[in-house]
C-alpha cells in the first residue's frame, strides 16, 4: 500500500527557514521558494537536477568513505585511493572536483576513522530520501526526513550518529539534534550521541548528546516549521503572484553562490557598500 502524503520537516527545511548563528547575511527565503514551491517549473527542475561544486565534492566524499568500507580489504591496499577514484569516475569531473576529492581519499585513507567500528549503516549519499519517520505532535501528522550519513555502535552499546562535512562551513548543531530526534524514533531504547567529521580538515567534532526534554523541544520546533512550511505552499498555490511577499528574497553577495541566480530577478540588484 502506498505511504499516505503527510507534511514533512528535515534538517534541510530548517536550514531554509532559519541560518546557522552568524550566517544570517547569508540567507535568502527565497531559495526555499525555488526549492520548495516551484521546483516543477522546467528552469527550476533543471537547477535543481545540477550540482553545485561543494554538492558534489560532499557527494563524492561520502561516496568515497562508502566504498572504502563496502569492501573490507581495499583500505589494506597501497593503491586504495587510485581504486576508489575510478569506481568514483573522477576523471570525468572537472580538475577542482578531482583535487579536491583526490585529497579527501588520500586522508580518510591514512586515518579510516570508521575502521574497526561496528557499522549500523552508512549511505552511499546518493540514495535519494530516506525513509520517513512518522511523528504525532498535538494532533499534527507530519514525516520527519534524516540522511543520516552513518550510525555506528560504540562498545557499551551507544549509537553514535555521524554526519560527514567537507568545506569549510562550521557544524551546525541543529542537525545534529535532527538526528538525534531520529535515532531516539527509531532505536527508542538505545541512547545515541551524534557528531560530525570533516573529510578534509579532518577535525571531529565533539560529541553532542539530547535530553528528552530537549528532544521534545526540538519536536516541537520541527512541527512549527513544517506547518508553516504548508501554509506559506498554501498561499502561493492560491497567489502565485505574491511569491516575492511570501518567500522574501535577500539579495546581496551571496546570489553569486545562489544556484538560482541565473532566474532570480533579484539577483543582479547592486549590494550598498
Ligand atoms: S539570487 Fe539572490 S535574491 Fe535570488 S534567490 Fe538567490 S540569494 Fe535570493
Amino acid at each position: 500500500m502506498p505511504t499516505p502524503w503527510r507534511p514533512f520537516a528535515s534538517y534541510n527545511l530548517w536550514l531554509q527557514f532559519a541560518p546557522p548563528i552568524g550566517q544570517e547575511h547569508w540567507h535568502c527565503d527565497m531559495k526555499r521558494g525555488f526549492t520548495k514551491a516551484r521546483s516543477r517549473e522546467p528552469l527550476v527542475a533543471a537547477l535543481l537536477a545540477t550540482d553545485t561544486i561543494p554538492q558534489r565534492i560532499g557527494l563524492l566524499a561520502q561516496r568515497g568513505v562508502y566504498e572504502f568500507h563496502r569492501d573490507p580489504f581495499i583500505l589494506y591496499h597501497s593503491d586504495a585511493v587510485t581504486k576508489v577514484a575510478e569506481i568514483l569516475q573522477l576523471d570525468q569531473e572537472s580538475e577542482i572536483i578531482q583535487e579536491r576529492v583526490i585529497s579527501i581519499l588520500k586522508n580518510y585513507h591514512l586515518n579510516p576513522i570508521l575502521f574497526g567500528k561496528n557499522i549500523i549503516t552508512l549511505s552511499r549519499g546518493d540514495e535519494g530520501f530516506p525513509e520517513p519517520i512518522l511523528i504525532e505532535q498535538d494532533n499534527y501528522q507530519f514525516n520527519l526526513f534524516a540522511a543520516i550519513d552513518c550510525i555506528f555502535e560504540e562498545q557499551h552499546g551507544t549509537l553514535h550518529i555521524l554526519d560527514f562535512k567537507t568545506g569549510q562551513a562550521n557544524f551546525d548543531k541543529r542537525q545534529a539534534y535532527v538526528y538525534l530526534l531520529a535515532a531516539n524514533l527509531l532505536y527508542p531504547t538505545q541512547p545515541s550521541v551524534a557528531s560530525f567529521y570533516n573529510l578534509e580538515s579532518e577535525k571531529w567534532s565533539d560529541p553532542i548528546t539530547a535530553t528528552a526534554s530537549q528532544l521534545n523541544a526540538f519536536r516541537i520546533e520541527l512541527a512549527r516549521i513544517s506547518q508553516q512550511h504548508q501554509k506559506d505552499l498554501q498561499r502561493y498555490r492560491h497567489s502565485p503572484s505574491e511569491f516575492k511577499r511570501i518567500f522574501p528574497p535577500n539579495p546581496g553577495i551571496n546570489c553569486q553562490q545562489c544556484s538560482f541566480n541565473s532566474i532570480c530577478e533579484f539577483s543582479n540588484i547592486e549590494v550598498s557598500a
